[in-house]
């Protein structure tokens, strides 16, 4: 019987693993200390990025600060500032913007990996996976029954 769970046991391992991966891809900040960093530094990372003086209602400064330069880089290359401020601003919450901002960080670093299908290459397969454990479980199941039906059988004198 242990042989029968060995390959489900070791698809939902990958699967575990693999929604591990995609959480530590996040980047999440603790808005406080955003805001300590940008008293510091001045101006957020996409100010610095974009050349220009950082207002003190800046929509990007919460969520791209000055020591990660690269996340509103990236962000930038692939959504375009003026479409990330945008977005951010028709968004009404404080922690819906930042929600959004590390879905767009999230987005945009899939997008560079894989430029043609982007996150969706990952959901894809991802689907793939769930597709293949679902099969993989229900065919266990109906081994499972065969057994139980046999084990039920009175045995057979000969
Ligand atoms: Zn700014």
């Amino acid at each position: 019987m242990a042989l029968v769970y060995l390959p489900l046991e070791i698809l939902i391992g990958f699967l575990l693993q693999e929604q591990e991966r995609l959480r530590e891809s996040f980047e999440f900040f603790s808005l406080d200390f955003v805001y300590i960093l940008r008293m510091i530094s001045g101006r957020c990372a996409a100010c610095k990025y974009l050349r220009r003086r950082c207002p003190s209602d800046c929509i990007f400064s919460p969520y791209f600060p000055s020591n990660n330069p690269q996340r509103f880089a990236c962000v930038h290359r692939i959504h375009g500032a003026c479409n990330v401020a945008k977005m951010l601003q028709q968004l009404p919450a404080e922690h819906l913007r930042a929600e959004a901002a590390n879905s767009l960080y999230y987005e945009a670093q899939c997008r560079t990996r894989d430029p043609v299908y982007g996150c969706v290459g990952i959901i894809s397969s991802l689907h793939q996976q769930i597709h293949s454990v679902e099969s993989q479980l229900a065919k266990t199941k109906a081994e499972i029954a065969v057994l139980d039906s046999l084990a039920q059988q009175p045995a057979q004198i000969q």
